[in-house]
């Protein structure tokens, strides 16, 4: 019996130590596994919704993610875009997927004066906590408001309050404009009408309503995309593809600068804690 109990004890001594020696692992992992959350403006998709999330959950899948959380950060969601009025993209999302985080928003809409001022920089935090508790389950969190350009938007403010908090406790976080990545080259089969479209200067090259979503909706901001059909190729620059009515686009950009400085300027770099 006496033995029995030595043997207990040394045994609970090993697994006590080996417990706490897994802790120390998994708290460096935790601290060294990079995190990253997306920020993103919904304009222009106001009447698509559906299709928005379609195309977000099929690029998180192909990269390997559980379908993403959406946090809301406006002050207020009373706005002419069907899809984003009150609870409308809530109800479409569900309640498990969306959290609106009304302090973040920009104070300065609200008291109708001009500039950012975030209502609650504290709130970051909170952020930070989702993008952490999604993570757990292989899941990323997009932040969003309203505006095209990342840059001239409240959420660069936003990303700047949560990247602060994120080193302070030793995180390895990454905030990127949706649906993140470098700009790349890539080929595109494409209808004759989708480069007649290029070539009469069109803003939006409509390219079907079946297309490969995880690969044309997931094309970085500033990619060149070679429109091809049969010995034509049509070079043009270019980023995620986007839903109209009733088919898709890819969008065409005319930079004024060149691409690096471009998505630099506009806030389309990744940005990070460390
Ligand atoms: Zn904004």
């Amino acid at each position: 019996m006496f033995e029995q109990d030595r043997i207990v004890v040394r045994f609970d001594k090993r697994s006590h130590n080996l417990i706490l020696r897994e802790a120390a692992l998994d708290e460096s992992n935790q601290k060294m596994k990079r995190i990253t959350l997306f920020s993103w403006g919904y304009w222009g998709w106001g009447n698509s919704v559906k299709k928005f999330v379609e195309a977000t959950d099929a690029i998180e899948s192909a990269r390997g993610y559980g379908s993403p959380i959406f946090a809301d950060i406006r002050i207020r969601r009373s706005v002419r875009a069907k899809g984003f009025n009150g609870n409308a993209f809530e109800k479409i999302v569900r309640a498990e997927r969306y959290v609106w985080l009304k302090d973040l928003g920009n104070q300065a809409v609200a008291d109708g004066a001009g500039g950012i001022e975030i209502a609650n920089p504290k709130a970051a935090a909170d952020l930070l906590d989702l993008a952490i508790k999604s993570a757990e389950d292989r899941r990323r969190v997009i932040f969003f408001c309203a505006c095209q350009i990342p840059a001239r938007c409240h959420r660069s403010k936003v990303a700047r309050l949560v990247l602060r908090e994120a080193k302070k406790r030793g995180l390895n976080l990454e905030i990127i404009e949706w649906p993140g990545g470098d700009p790349l080259e890539m080929n595109v089969e494409a209808p004759k009408t989708a480069i007649a479209a290029l070539s009469r200067g069109l803003k939006y090259i409509p390219i079907g309503n079946r297309v490969d979503l995880a690969r044309l909706g997931s094309v970085p901001w500033g990619s060149t995309v070679n429109l091809q059909n049969g010995s034509q190729s049509e070079p043009f620059v270019t980023g995620p593809a986007c839903f109209q009515v009733s088919q898709w686009y890819l969008p065409v950009l005319n930079l004024d600068d060149e691409v690096d400085r471009w998505r630099k300027v506009n806030g389309y770099v990744a940005r990070s804690s460390v």
